[in-house]
């Protein structure tokens, strides 16, 4: 079904063979190597990375925390020389990426003679960018083989990567192709993963394939119809940013210039810079660089839990009227307002917050995009807190009509929209329930009194 091809200017991609439907999951992966993110140690499992209660503790390094035995052994083969190491160098603990890339040279050294697996390209062959660099960027990964040197001990390093230019080439090539894992209602950062095949698949700001985890498996579904040999791509970034935002995200990380149609011809930048006036904003004028300041701004806001702090200051900052809801950017103050409204328990406020986001993701998103999908099933959850069942119905629907397109039946988002739909039409069968018995007896009086 699925083909590896020479994409013009974008070196290699993957490309379907013969016509698919759309939400038909195209590759399911698990990943390479992966690694827990720093911020949720002791929260998730450094195994299957989910959230847990209690953790139980690597009895070697003390720095590893399991759910359980079984997800301790299964991490065994990747952890045994990493534990060993992270021994040695504790008190120190080494960085999240020389983590992983230990992990992955460890991976290397062990991998000799395993067997062919059904990846359609293996690490060595994954396209780094190392010569596309920026001077700043090549330092910083020098300094990241110096921390390895001493993490790594005296052992001989892993023969496919034989000396510090490969092991630079090797940093560039992770860095070019690791996906941040996110849990299905799409929260980033609880970890990062080297998905090989995933990893084939090309970027566009308009893509024509979601992708999306359940636990550390990676799923590629179609957002759409495909025909014979159309290449499949995914976004690698956030796509609710007008083109120039997207283009600096794509540099600084990817070192490459999007061409795709949204790029070449600035589609929807207009809409998506305009002020309260109706005046199309440069992205160094005073209003767009204040609003970034004030979403930077929240953002500690919240990490450091002051939700009635973060709702107000939205609050304010959204009667001031500054730029209008069709802004691109109103869409995250809106979204920090609902989060922050959720968390203190205001949940019609945090419904009028929610809806306008929801506005703009409708405008600017593609028809099917997981986003959309899971904030109408927050919003659909905040309206039945709000008792306003009637209306949950209807925003939960059409989060059902988006997720049963992006999302696995079987993972934790469907079941719990399921779940919810349930709930909500067990409440409005009761109330038409209610409803009717109190009326009855006013219209036998009627009834009574017409005779
Ligand atoms: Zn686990
Ligand atoms: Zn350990
Ligand atoms: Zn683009």
């Amino acid at each position: 079904m699925l083909e590896v091809f020479m994409a013009k200017d974008k070196g290699r991609g993957l490309k379907c063979t013969s016509p698919i439907k759309r939400g038909t999951v195209v590759l399911s992966s698990d990943p390479f190597i992966h690694l827990l993110s720093t911020e949720q140690k002791g929260i998730r499992c450094d195994h299957c990375l989910s959230k847990q209660d209690s953790l139980l503790r690597c009895s070697g390094c003390k720095f590893m925390r399991y759910c359980n035995k079984t997800c301790q052994k299964g991490a065994w083969l990747q952890h045994k020389h990493e534990c060993a190491a992270l021994k040695r160098v504790s008190p120190k603990v080494p960085p999240d990426f020389v983590m992983l890339l230990g992990r992955v040279l460890w991976r290397l050294e062990n991998s000799l003679d395993e067997d062919k697996t059904e990846d359609l390209v293996c690490i060595m062959d994954l396209e780094s960018n190392y010569e596309r660099l920026t001077d700043e960027q090549k330092e910083t990964l020098g300094q990241y083989v110096v921390i390895l040197h001493s993490y790594w001990g005296l052992g001989k390093l892993p023969l496919q990567v034989p000396d510090i230019r490969a092991v630079l080439e090797l940093c560039a090539k992770l860095k070019n192709n690791s996906f941040a894992i996110c849990d299905e209602e799409l929260q980033s950062d609880i970890g990062t993963g080297i998905y090989l095949s995933c990893s084939l698949m090309n970027h566009s700001c308009v893509p024509n394939c979601t992708s999306v985890f359940d636990g550390l498996r990676l799923h590629i579904r179609t957002l759409r119809d495909l025909q014979e040999d159309e290449e499949l791509t995914i976004s690698y970034i956030d796509q609710l940013a007008p083109s120039e935002d997207r283009q600096q995200e794509l540099q600084s990380i990817y070192r490459f210039t999007c061409t795709c149609h949204m790029c070449a011809n600035k589609i929807n930048d207009d809409k998506m810079l305009r002020d309260g006036n109706g005046e199309v904003l440069t992205m160094k004028s005073s209003k767009i660089l204040a609003v970034k300041d004030f979403l930077d701004d929240l953002k500690k806001l919240q990490k450091s839990g002051k939700f009635e702090e973060v709702l107000e200051l939205a609050g304010g900052y959204v009667s001031r009227n500054v730029l209008p809801t069709r802004n691109v950017y109103m869409a995250r103050v809106h979204d920090f307002a609902t989060d922050a409204a959720v968390m203190t328990e205001k949940f019609e406020e945090a419904f009028a917050h929610g809806v306008l986001a929801l506005k703009n993701y409708q405008e600017y998103l593609p028809e099917i995009h997981p986003l959309t999908g899971i904030q109408m099933m927050k919003l659909g959850k905040i309206l039945l807190f709000c008792c306003r069942n009637l209306e949950a119905i209807r925003m939960l629907l059409e989060a059902l009509k988006i997720l049963q397109i992006t999302h696995s039946h079987k993972g934790e988002v469907m079941q719990e929209l399921r779940v919810l739909i349930e709930q909500c039409q067990i409440e409005i069968r009761e109330e038409t329930k209610t409803r009717e018995t109190s009326k009855q007896p006013e219209q036998q009086q009627s009834s009574a009194s017409a005779e």
